[in-house]
């Protein structure tokens, strides 16, 4: 299906930091291999003067998340550590609009509109329709797709820019998402 990046388009870069990505503490495998495919995006939405979100998983170092408290992961994306930084290589512009999320101890938040001020942010841009990138497929980027439809945008998920935990789960989530209203869509069905 043809897409297009239209004027009120955003591009939404979701959890692209090195805890997720191989060598990280909690890899998604094919995390590294999205980056140079996640910049060729940023690129065409940058140059047509659009906006791009990079959201991030910005814990406390006691968040709920976390095994040590009972949760399904290993620490990771730490607030200000190493692991917690953008991948090495990706290319954000100097203008992105950098969300973190999942920043309260007790709360998690796959969704990058879970407490934050995304939607307040993209409502005031002008933004009705939303592509979306990055890490996990079967979760952050999941939720976040998911959340978006229940507001009213538009969602187009970049298929070809995603990657995650587990490739059942992978496929469910994108399934879930079709019947939700989303978009699956690669490059070459981009009309910008
Ligand atoms: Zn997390």
């Amino acid at each position: 299906m043809r897409v297009g990046i239209t004027k009120n388009s955003a591009l939404v870069v979701v959890d692209m930091q090195e805890d997720f990505c191989e060598g990280g503490s909690l890899p998604v495998r094919g995390c590294r291999e999205i980056v140079s495919k996640i910049n060729k995006y940023v690129g065409y939405f940058q140059r047509a003067g659009l906006t791009i979100v990079a959201t991030r998983d910005w814990h406390p170092p006691n968040h709920v998340s976390f095994r040590v408290r009972g949760g399904p992961w290993p620490p990771h994306c730490v607030a200000g550590s190493e692991g917690a930084q953008f991948v090495k290589g990706l290319k954000l512009p100097e203008d992105v609009v950098v969300i973190s999320k999942a920043t309260e101890p007790d709360v998690e938040a796959y969704s990058a509109f879970t407490l934050t001020p995304l939607h307040y942010i993209l409502a005031m841009r002008g933004v009705k329709r939303l592509f979306v990138v990055g890490v996990a497929t079967d979760y952050c980027v999941k939720e976040t797709a998911m959340e978006a439809l229940k507001l009213g945008y538009e969602v187009v998920v970049l298929i070809d820019a995603v990657a995650g935990v587990s490739e059942e789960t992978s496929k469910k989530a994108l399934e879930e998402l079709v019947s939700s209203g989303a978009i699956l869509a690669v490059e070459e069905d981009l009309i910008r």
